[in-house]
C-alpha cells in the first residue's frame, strides 16, 4: 500500500486531475452491512480500483479549484504514525499533547502573539471561526451566557465583516444563537478590502440604535480573489471601539511564512484571535484547521467545563493542568498536530514560505498569460495566488460554466467558478506545491480549446480513464 501510494504521488501528473464516477461504480458503494470478514487484499483492491481513480484530485498539480492543499508524503507518513499510536488528544499527560503544545507555540511565535496565548487544532477554519465567535460572545456577555443563554443583551449584539468574507462567518453567527442577521456585511473597495469608513459608520449607527457591537471579522485572503483587509486600520478601530478583532486567515495567514509577503498581513499581530488552515497553503494533509487566541484565559473561559470523570490529578496519566478539551467543543480529538509538526520540521518554515511565494508568482504568470490572450478576459486584480478570468463570448456566464465542467471532465485541470460583479468567473487558486508553469499552460490551453468549441456550438467529446492505484 505504501509503495503504491508513493508511486501514485510521484506519478500524479500523468493521471487525469479528476474523473467522473460511472453509475455502476457508484453502486459498488451501496452494499449491505458487512457482517462477515473480507480479505484485506480484496478491500484494498476496491480502494485501488474504485476510490483512487475518483478522488478529488487535489494532490494533482493541475488542481486549482476552491482552496485545496496538495499535501505531502511526509504528512502522509506522519498521519500513518499518528493512526498507529491512536492517540486521543482531548487531554491527559502524554507526549502527543506536548507535540500539539509545541505547534501552538510555533504558531504563536509566527504571529507575534504573547506567551499567554493559546491555540488548538480543529477540523478547519469554519470550525475555528465558529469557536472564535463563541470566545468573543463569552467575553462580551460574561459567564452567564454559558448558563442562561444570550438573554436581552445578547440579542442586541452585532458583528461585522466584509461582503467578501467567507460564508462560514454567517453560519457561525447562526450556530451561536445570534442569527446570521446579527452579522453586517460591510461594503468593499475595488480591491475587495473592507471599507473601514463604512465599517466605522455602521458601528456608530448601530450604537445610536441601541445595539451592542462586539466583534469584527477581518479577512486575510478572501475566498474569491485573495484580498487582505487593512488589518492595521481594523485593529485600530476595534481597539478604540472595544470590539473583539478576529482574523479569518484560512489560507492567507500563512503568507506570514514568506518574508516577501508577510508585510501584506501587517496588523494581524494585533488580532484577538486568528483562524487558519495548515491543510491549505501549509501543505499538511486534511484536516488541520487551527485557532489561535491572544488571551488564553478568555479562550478557556468559553469552553472549559468541570466533570468528575475528567478530573485533573497532580501525577499519573490524569495529570497536566490544561487539557485541549478545555479549549473547544471536542473531547476525543485525533493527533492532527503530528502531521503538522512533521511538515514544519522536515521542510522548515522557510521552504514552506518559498512555496507560498512561488504560488503567487505562478498566479502572476497566469495573469500575464490571460492578458496576452485576446480571447480571454481578466475579471479581478491578482492579490496573492488567485486568478479570476473567463473566455470572451456571447452568453459568457453559461458558456464559461460549461467550459469549466468540460475541463473537469477532460481531467486536464480543475479550476472552480465564482461570481464577481454579477459575472461568472473561472477561478484558479494556486495552492499546491507541485503546480508548475506547465500546469498553468495546460489550463490556458484547455480554456481556449473548450472555449472555441463551445463558442462554435460544439459539445466537446471527452473520454478518459484513470488507472487504479495498484497495477
Ligand atoms: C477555506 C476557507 C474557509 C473555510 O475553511 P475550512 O477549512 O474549509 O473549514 C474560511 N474562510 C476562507 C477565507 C477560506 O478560504
Amino acid at each position: 500500500m505504501l509503495d503504491d501510494m508513493f508511486d501514485y504521488v510521484a506519478g500524479i501528473r500523468d493521471r487525469p486531475v479528476w474523473q467522473p464516477m460511472s453509475q455502476p461504480t457508484r453502486e459498488r458503494f451501496r452494499s449491505r452491512l458487512p457482517h462477515a470478514p473480507t480479505d484485506l487484499a480484496e478491500v484494498y483492491r476496491d480502494f485501488s480500483e474504485l476510490v483512487v481513480p475518483h478522488a478529488t484530485g487535489n494532490v494533482h498539480p493541475g488542481f486549482m479549484g476552491w482552496v485545496h492543499g496538495g499535501g505531502t508524503v511526509v504528512g502522509m507518513l506522519a498521519e500513518m504514525l499518528a493512526a498507529g499510536l491512536n492517540a486521543n488528544l482531548g487531554g491527559r499527560d502524554h507526549a502527543p499533547i506536548e507535540i500539539e503544545r509545541q505547534v501552538v507555540d510555533w504558531t504563536r511565535q509566527l504571529f507575534g502573539f504573547p506567551r499567554g496565548a493559546s491555540g488548538i487544532f480543529v477540523t478547519g477554519t469554519s470550525m475555528a471561526n465558529l469557536m472564535a465567535v463563541l470566545v468573543a460572545r463569552r467575553t462580551a456577555l460574561g459567564a452567564s451566557v454559558r448558563t442562561a443563554g444570550l438573554g436581552e443583551t445578547g440579542r442586541r449584539l452585532r458583528a461585522y465583516t466584509s461582503k467578501a468574507a467567507h460564508g462560514c462567518i454567517a453560519k457561525a453567527m447562526d450556530i451561536c444563537g445570534f442569527g446570521s442577521d446579527a452579522l453586517l456585511g460591510i461594503a468593499v473597495d475595488a480591491a475587495h478590502r473592507i471599507d473601514v469608513a463604512a465599517l466605522r459608520a455602521a458601528i456608530a449607527a448601530d450604537r445610536a440604535a441601541g445595539l451592542k457591537p462586539f466583534l469584527v471579522v477581518a479577512s486575510a485572503g478572501t475566498v474569491d480573489i485573495g484580498a487582505i483587509d487593512d488589518l492595521t486600520e481594523v485593529a485600530e478601530l476595534c481597539r478604540s471601539e472595544g470590539l473583539w478583532f478576529h482574523v479569518d486567515g484560512a489560507f492567507g495567514a500563512l503568507a506570514m511564512l514568506s518574508p516577501e509577503l508577510a508585510s501584506m498581513l501587517a496588523g494581524i499581530e494585533r488580532a484577538d484571535s486568528i483562524a487558519l488552515d495548515f491543510h491549505k497553503w501549509g501543505q499538511v494533509p486534511y484536516d488541520a484547521g487551527f485557532l489561535l487566541v491572544r488571551d488564553g484565559a478568555k479562550h478557556r473561559d468559553a469552553f472549559a467545563a468541570p466533570a468528575a470523570y475528567l478530573r485533573r490529578e497532580t501525577r499519573g496519566l490524569a495529570a497536566g493542568a490544561q487539557w485541549p478539551c478545555d479549549l473547544g467543543p471536542d473531547l476525543s480529538r485525533g493527533f492532527r498536530a503530528l502531521k503538522t509538526w512533521f511538515t514544519l520540521r522536515t521542510f522548515g518554515t522557510d521552504a514552506l514560505g518559498a512555496v507560498i511565494a512561488r504560488s503567487c508568482a505562478l498566479a502572476r504568470h497566469l495573469e500575464a498569460r490571460v492578458r496576452a490572450e485576446p480571447e480571454l478576459e481578466l475579471l479581478a486584480p491578482v492579490n496573492l495566488n488567485i486568478v479570476c478570468f473567463r473566455y470572451r463570448c456571447e452568453d459568457a456566464d453559461a458558456l464559461n460554466r460549461e467550459i469549466v465542467a468540460d475541463i473537469h471532465e477532460s481531467g486536464l485541470a480543475a479550476p472552480s467558478t465564482t461570481v464577481l460583479d454579477g459575472r461568472l468567473a473561472i477561478r484558479a487558486a494556486i495552492v499546491n506545491h507541485r503546480t508548475d508553469v506547465c500546469d498553468i499552460e495546460q489550463l490556458i490551453t484547455a480554456v481556449l480549446t473548450f472555449g472555441r468549441q463551445r463558442a462554435a456550438g460544439l459539445t466537446p467529446l471527452i473520454e478518459i480513464e484513470a488507472p487504479p492505484l495498484a497495477l
